[in-house]
């Protein structure tokens, strides 16, 4: 393996504190690690799945075995409230259960047509190396929805984490190697955004993406020509619709937690809030003062909600959002600005009075930040709602279930809620509409997409 030279800083987001430095890669690593896994792969793919399936279970049991240690390392890079990173993990177990119990349906061999003498079957083949390039947010579960499917179906796996969630993407990769997966079978790769860009050079048969519109759109242009299957898991301005008839304290709660949970840095955190006019009011009220309950503070504390912003650069996107709102003539109830340091802090922000000339209402916030816009109707909702460039998640709050139906079909996202947000099923597909991306992730179709079907034309006379 080549020596490296480079080293990752990693920070602590909640006190500025230096935690560590890494080794990391440059682009004559990054090619080194690309060969080992393509060399690697043809024999994976020989393993039997139940083999595969037994690596990845063992893997499951070693993520609940460090679940303590793995949350505070999660906490400690990326700022995440404790009891978030250990509920991240829960979750991901859950998740690593669901592609255990689906593989083996998913990747079947179908015969689908069988007439005289013919028969037609559709095989799912692993397309072989894939790259992984992923956020920080929730770096277990972006990465596992990407990698447990992945090797499960035998491809081999160039994981690189976010420069932000390094440490954890490290501890997945021991885990991995402990639980049996071979080395050259899941490589991470060390760095920030420029090993990113030494990855797409290399030759690999997809590459799952999740991060931002910015940085997907950069990677659509440079894999353009490369003609490989591309997967992109991008931002998202996540509306939601509060109904006339809807039971306003449980709204309220429930979309408070939708909007500040991980400090609002959830790719399908509520980002946008209509309520009907006749319950606004009341609903507003009841938002703010459930917010006022989430204790911000020390991110290793069983108590705390809100814990630091993980990347500094997003204090001043939010300050930017803060200053428009205010001066298009919205009105400001909590927050509006950084905490003191050190380390990257923001108060709980809700505005009121809020509509579309606005950046709250436009774009990705990212943030503990959060615009609700009074409505007259269900129309007019309706089309605010489908009034962005992104499409992630989108709900209704109301007891009525015909009008939710009727609602969340004119709605134009890959998932849709009644009377609940900020959800993610393993049992679902992950996808999104405009700028939230392309392609999908969980279900039984996240299982195939790491497979092409390859077509068999049999005729036995
Ligand atoms: P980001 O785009 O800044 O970085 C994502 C990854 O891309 C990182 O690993 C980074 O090092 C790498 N990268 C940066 N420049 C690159 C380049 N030129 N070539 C190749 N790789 C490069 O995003 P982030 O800040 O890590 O994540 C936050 C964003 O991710 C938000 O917009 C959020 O909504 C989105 N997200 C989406 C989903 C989803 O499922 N749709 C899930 C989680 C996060």
């Amino acid at each position: 393996m080549t020596t490296l030279a480079l080293a990752l800083t990693i920070v602590n987001p909640a006190t500025g504190a230096l935690i560590t430095e890494v080794p990391a890669d440059d682009a004559s690593s990054v090619a080194a690690k690309a060969a080992l896994a393509r060399a690697a792969q043809p024999a994976w793919l020989q393993v039997p799945l139940s083999e595969r399936k037994a690596c990845i279970e063992r893997f499951r049991a070693l993520v609940l075995r460090d679940l303590e240690s793995l949350a505070r390392t999660m906490t400690q890079e990326t700022g995440k409230a404790i009891g978030q990173s250990r509920n991240e993990l829960n979750g991901v177990v859950g998740r690593i259960d669901f592609f255990l119990g689906a593989a083996a349906d998913a990747t079947r061999t179908q015969t689908v047509f069988n007439e005289g003498g013919m028969q037609e079957q559709i095989e799912q083949v692993p397309l072989g190396v894939v790259a992984n390039i992923s956020a920080w947010n929730y770096p277990w579960f972006v990465g596992g929805n990407v990698f447990v499917p992945a090797l499960l179906t035998g491809n081999a796996v160039l994981y690189k984490p976010s420069e932000f969630a390094t440490l954890t993407g490290l501890e997945i990769a021991r885990l991995l190697h402990e639980a049996g997966i071979p080395k050259d079978v899941f490589i991470p790769l060390i760095g920030a955004g420029e090993v990113g860009a030494a990855l797409l050079a290399q030759r690999i048969d997809g590459l799952f993406f999740t991060g931002s519109y910015a940085t997907g759109a950069k990677i659509s242009q440079a894999m353009g020509p490369r003609l490989i299957k591309l997967q992109l898991e991008l931002g998202g301005k996540d509306p939601t619709y509060v109904r006339a008839d809807a039971n306003v304290a449980n709204a309220a709660e429930s979309l408070a937690d939708g909007a500040m949970y991980n400090a609002g840095q959830s790719c399908c955190s509520v980002e946008r809030i209509y309520v009907h006019e006749s319950i606004y009011d009341a609903f507003v009220s009841h938002f703010v003062d459930t917010v006022k309950t989430f204790k911000i503070g020390d991110p290793m504390l069983d108590t705390t909600y809100f814990g630091a912003i993980t990347r500094a650069p997003q204090l001043d996107v939010l300050d930017g959002q803060v200053e428009d709102a205010k001066a298009k003539g919205a009105t400001l109830l909590l927050g509006g600005h950084q905490l003191p340091g050190p380390g990257n802090w923001y108060a709980p922000t809700v505005f009121s009075n809020v509509n579309h000339s606005m950046e709250l209402m436009r774009e990705e916030s990212f943030g503990p930040i959060i615009g609700i816009q009074k409505v007259s109707d269900d129309d007019e909702a309706v089309n605010l709602m489908n009034d962005s460039r992104y499409g992630l998640t989108a709900g209704v709050y109301t007891p009525d279930e015909s009008m939710a139906y009727a609602i969340l079909s004119r709605v134009n996202a890959g998932s849709v809620y009644w009377n609940c947000c900020d959800r993610v099923s393993p049992r679902l597909p992950w996808s999104g509409y405009g700028d939230s991306g392309v392609g999908l992730t969980l279900s039984s179709y996240g299982i195939q997409t790491f497979c092409r079907p390859k077509a068999w034309h049999l005729r036995s006379v």
